[in-house]
């Protein structure tokens, strides 16, 4: 389901050439109508091209405005519900509203280090490649492939 600003809510960055949402989008959707010619909202930015959303959720989380919304999947939020972010610095809090008026929130942390710097292997044992290069492990049939090469029955 794609994204959507809600006009009243977008500040259009402060008249910033590249908005954050612009900036974060990995599909180059995110647009800002700065004279208002394309929606009739100038400087309000818009999601040009909704059928072609990600739903990666980037825009509706870096946002400072918090006027970047979702429309959901019906299984998941029922239509009149919601469900919107709130970025702080530490983590991200999930506001669901429900289309009874029930609301709930949920309190993530958010990752504080830089990206990159992360050592996925940090504490654990050096990798053993002797045991993934070793004759049959990889051994193909009718090219299929068995972690266990008596399991492949070849003919
Ligand atoms: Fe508007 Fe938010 Fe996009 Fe900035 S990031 S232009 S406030 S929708
Ligand atoms: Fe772009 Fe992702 Fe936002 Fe869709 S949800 S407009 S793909 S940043």
């Amino acid at each position: 389901m794609p994204t959507f600003v809600r006009t009243e809510k977008c500040d259009g960055c402060k008249g910033q050439d590249k908005t954050a949402c612009m900036y974060i989008c990995p599909h180059d959707l995110m647009k800002l109508d700065k004279d208002g010619s394309d929606t009739g909202h100038a400087m309000k930015a818009y999601n040009q091209e909704p059928e072609q959303c990600w739903e990666c959720y980037s825009c509706v989380k870096i946002c400072p405005q918090q006027a970047i919304e979702c429309r959901h999947y019906a299984d998941v939020v029922p239509l009149g519900g919601s469900v919107q972010p709130l970025r702080g610095t530490d983590s991200i809090m999930w506001t669901i509203k429900f289309r009874n008026g029930v609301m709930k929130r949920f309190k993530f942390p958010i990752r504080t280090t830089p990206e990159g710097s992360i050592d996925p292997y940090a504490g654990k044992p050096e990798a053993d490649m002797s045991k993934i290069e070793g004759p049959g492990f990889f051994e193909t049939c009718n090219g299929y492939r068995a972690g266990e090469p008596g399991e492949l029955i070849c003919k």
